[in-house]
Formats: structure tokens, C-alpha cells, sequence
């Protein structure tokens, strides 16, 4: 079950900019659903549909496809395929938004969409009812708040920022007309969830708000981590044991999947010499397809201890074939003791990992550019050699796919038991230059 933090509150009380900070340090899926109402009241006004004619507003939900792209927390908010983060912040939104999200139809579709957020990842979602209506089992709600009066001086502070000008009265009397709307609407109303935690963020800075939220995750979040650890350690405590059975079935398995992948992926390993005999190794690849990690492992002569997302152990097959080929699984966005342990334990024993620096499929293009510093972590701590890996094809049947193994990388001139970020961000550059290298050779 992914992680859900609720936050609910009125305009101006820092939501946006509280949520974004914290999912940049958390590694959470920020979603502003105000942006979402917005994007349906920005429509209604392009086609300038009459509020009277509901019928109109209504069928157009069917029309419009609202897609918030997330980078590293911040949000780049596509209406119909076309980028309209800034637009839907115009003063004309603004004045209609809270009438839109009156309409009880607009509202049951967006909270689907909210939903749909929800189900594949840990996720920060912000708005007036996310812990009251979307999710009312959230692990975390809370609820910030602040006087009217010192929400509307943020607000103009904002807009004085980006160059909208709007006076102080005006935003005061709309940020009360649209409490008044917001609170007193039958549907989704803004209130404060039984089981929310209240914090008045009046004479409080952003960076004290920040904190206190993350304290409230942090300590609930350790807390479930620890409590699904608990019912875990049955499996846990033998899975990596190195049973005669275990071994037989993925010999078997092995061979099944790498003739699979000669045949239909016309797989191809160049410089198979780059990894030795013997010894600990870090293998480091981009990460094209799901396809490509059992490519890696079943065309490797040694075993390979990859890491694979947690999320994919959820699927029963998937879990056992993670427990024959010994895959290590680990939580994304957090900082993963049990499985830093088990890797650093692999290369204790001699043996090899894999990893993917870029944390998900095509995660250099997805993050311009920016890579996860987990391998190189792992490199600076323990001094193991890198050996960098191009993979390249498109794994469609009957195309030639190439996996190609580049010469160790030595970073134990960064060891250290603390390696600093600067020394890290080093590491993975080499090492995505190196990847994208053989990429192209
Ligand atoms: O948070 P923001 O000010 O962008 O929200 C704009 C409007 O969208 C709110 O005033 C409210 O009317 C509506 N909204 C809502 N339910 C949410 C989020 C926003 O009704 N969950």
C-alpha cells in the first residue's frame, strides 16, 4: 500500500509551497488538486461555457485530460496536451474556481482522478478534502490554517512576486468568499477530519512549517515501515539463504529466460570480460525496459544481486522470482536501511550488484538529466569498483538488443564512511557518462 499524506486547509495558509518542499525532501508524489479544479474552470472559460448551463460543464469532464507531470516536487500542471501552470493561477480562475468545484459531477471525477494518484505511489496530495472525502484512510492528515487576514498579506506578497497586481482588499474579500463558498458546499466541504493534526501557521515561517510536517511523517512513517517489518521477518530472515532447490530452480529458470531472450530479443554481450571472475562489483546500467534487468542477470556468467523497486514485490510471481534470483528490494524515496545492509553484505561476500543510478526507466530524460546518488553511495562507502553498462534496443521482438560491459571504474579515492554529496554527484556523472558512452559505441 503506497503512502498517503493528506493536507487539507483554506487559500494562502502555504499548502502549495509546504507540500512541494516536503515531497522534494521526501521523495513523494506532490499533488496540487486545486490545479485540477483550476484546469476544468480554465476550460470552461476558454469555451466560454455559461456557469448556468451545468449540463455543458459537466459533459466537457469527459473531454478534458489533466495531466501534472512531477519534477523533483515541482509541478508542470497539462491541460489537452498544453502547458498551463501559469495560466491557471489568472485572476479569472480565480474568481470562478470555487463555483466549479461546487458542481457535484466535476467534483466525483476529480476525486477519481485523485484516487488514481493514490494507488501506485507514496504521495503528498493537497487541497480542502483529501483527507475527508479522497482519502479518508491516509496515514497522515493534517490541516493548516491561518487568519484570513494574514493568508490574503501572503497571498499579495506572492503576487507581488510574480508580478500580478491585485490590492489587498480585493484578495482579502475573495479569499473570504471563497472559505465561505469552500466550507459551506454539501459536497467535499473544507473541515477539519476528526483524526487531522491543526496547525496554525499564522506567526509561523514556511521553513517552521516544513519541519513540523516532516516531523509528523518521518515519525509515522518509521513507525509503519517498522510494523510491516515485523510481519515481514518470517520472510526475510531466509530470504537470501542459498537452499540446493533454490539454486536447481533458478539454474532452470535461467536458462528458460536467457534462450527466451536469444530467440526473441537476439540479445547480444560485448566486452563480457569487463566483469572478473572474482571479487565485488558494482554494476551500474540504464534502464530502458522492464526487460532489461533479467537480460542483465540471465546473459551474466556470475550471479547477480540486482535491486529492484519494492513495488514490484507486490505481485506474488514477481515476489518469487525476486526470492530465487536473490533481488534486493527497496523503498523508493526513502532512505532504505535493510536494503543499504543486504547490498553492502553482497559485496561483502565478494559478489556482484546491480543497480540502476537512474532510479526508474529512462529516469535521465524523465529528470533532466538527474540521477539517483544511491550507487554512488555504495562506491564511496565501500571503495568496490563500478563496471558501467550501455544497454541499447528497443526489446520489441526479433530486434537486436546489445548489453555493453565497460572496464571497471575505481572511485576509492572517495572513500569514506560519510562520502559528502559533492563527492557523490561526481561519482554518478562518471558513471552516467560512462553508461551513455557505451550506449553509443
Ligand atoms: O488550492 P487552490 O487555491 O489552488 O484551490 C482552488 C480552488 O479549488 C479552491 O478554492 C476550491 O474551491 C477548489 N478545491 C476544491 N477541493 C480541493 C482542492 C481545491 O474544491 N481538493
Amino acid at each position: 500500500m503506497p503512502f498517503i499524506v493528506a493536507i487539507d486547509g483554506p487559500a494562502g495558509t502555504g499548502k502549495g509551497t509546504i507540500t512541494k518542499l516536503v515531497a522534494q525532501d521526501l521523495g513523494l508524489l506532490n499533488v496540487d488538486t486545486g490545479a485540477l479544479y483550476r484546469c476544468v474552470t480554465l476550460e470552461v472559460i476558454n469555451r466560454k461555457l455559461n456557469l448556468e448551463n451545468k449540463k455543458e460543464i459537466i459533459e466537457l469532464m469527459d473531454e478534458i485530460n489533466i495531466q501534472i507531470k512531477n519534477n523533483n516536487g515541482e509541478q508542470t500542471i497539462y491541460l489537452n496536451e498544453k502547458d498551463v501552470t501559469y495560466n491557471i493561477r489568472k485572476k479569472e480562475v480565480n474568481d470562478l474556481v470555487s463555483e466549479i468545484s461546487n458542481i457535484s459531477e466535476v467534483r466525483q471525477k476529480i476525486t477519481k482522478l485523485e484516487r488514481g494518484f493514490g494507488k501506485k505511489q507514496d504521495i503528498i496530495m493537497e487541497g480542502r478534502d483529501i483527507s475527508t472525502h479522497v482519502f479518508p484512510n491516509a496515514d497522515i492528515k493534517i490541516y493548516l490554517d491561518a487568519t484570513p487576514e494574514e493568508r490574503a498579506k501572503r497571498r499579495l506578497l506572492q503576487n507581488q512576486e510574480k508580478g500580478i497586481d491585485i490590492p489587498y482588499e480585493e484578495i482579502l474579500h475573495s479569499i473570504n468568499k471563497r472559505d465561505e463558498n469552500d466550507k459551506n458546499r454539501k459536497e467535499g466541504p473544507l473541515k477539519l477530519a476528526e483524526d487531522a493534526i491543526l496547525i496554525d501557521t499564522t506567526n509561523m515561517t514556511i521553513d517552521e512549517v516544513k519541519k513540523e510536517v516532516e516531523k509528523i511523517i518521518n515519525n509515522k512513517y518509521n513507525k509503519k515501515i517498522k510494523n510491516q517489518e515485523i510481519k515481514k521477518t518470517s520472510i526475510k530472515k531466509d530470504a537470501y539463504k542459498q537452499t540446493k532447490v533454490k539454486l536447481i530452480i533458478r539454474k532452470i529458470i535461467k536458462i528458460l529466460i536467457y534462450l527466451f531472450y536469444c530467440i526473441i530479443y537476439r540479445v547480444k554481450v560485448l566486452n563480457k570480460q569487463n566483469i572478473p571472475k572474482t571479487g565485488a562489483y558494482i554494476i551500474c546500467a540504464n534502464h530502458v525496459k522492464l526487460a532489461d534487468p533479467p537480460a542483465l542477470v540471465v546473459t551474466a556468467k556470475r550471479h547477480i544481486n540486482m535491486i529492484a523497486k519494492e513495488e514490484l514485490f507486490h505481485n506474488p510471481f514477481l515476489a518469487w522470482l525476486g526470492y530465487i534470483f536473490d533481488v534486493i528490494p527497496v523503498k523508493r524515496g526513502v532512505q532504505d536501511i535493510e536494503a543499504m545492509k543486504r547490498s553492502l553484505q553482497v559485496l561483502k561476500n565478494d559478489e556482484l550488484l546491480a543497480l540502476y543510478p537512474e532510479g526508474t526507466r529512462n529516469g535521465l530524460k524523465k529528470n533532466n538529466g538527474k540521477v539517483k546518488n544511491g550507487a554512488a553511495f555504495i562506491a564511496a562507502r565501500t571503495g568496490v569498483p563500478v563496471i558501467p553498462v550501455g544497454i541499447k534496443g528497443s526489446f520489441k521482438p526479433f530486434t537486436k538488443v546489445i548489453i555493453n560491459y565497460g572496464e571497471p571504474l575505481d572511485f576509492s579515492r572517495y572513500q569514506s564512511k560519510q562520502p559528502e554529496k559533492e563527492n557523490l554527484e561526481k561519482i554518478s556523472k562518471e558513471i552516467m557518462d560512462n553508461i551513455i558512452r557505451l550506449t553509443n559505441e
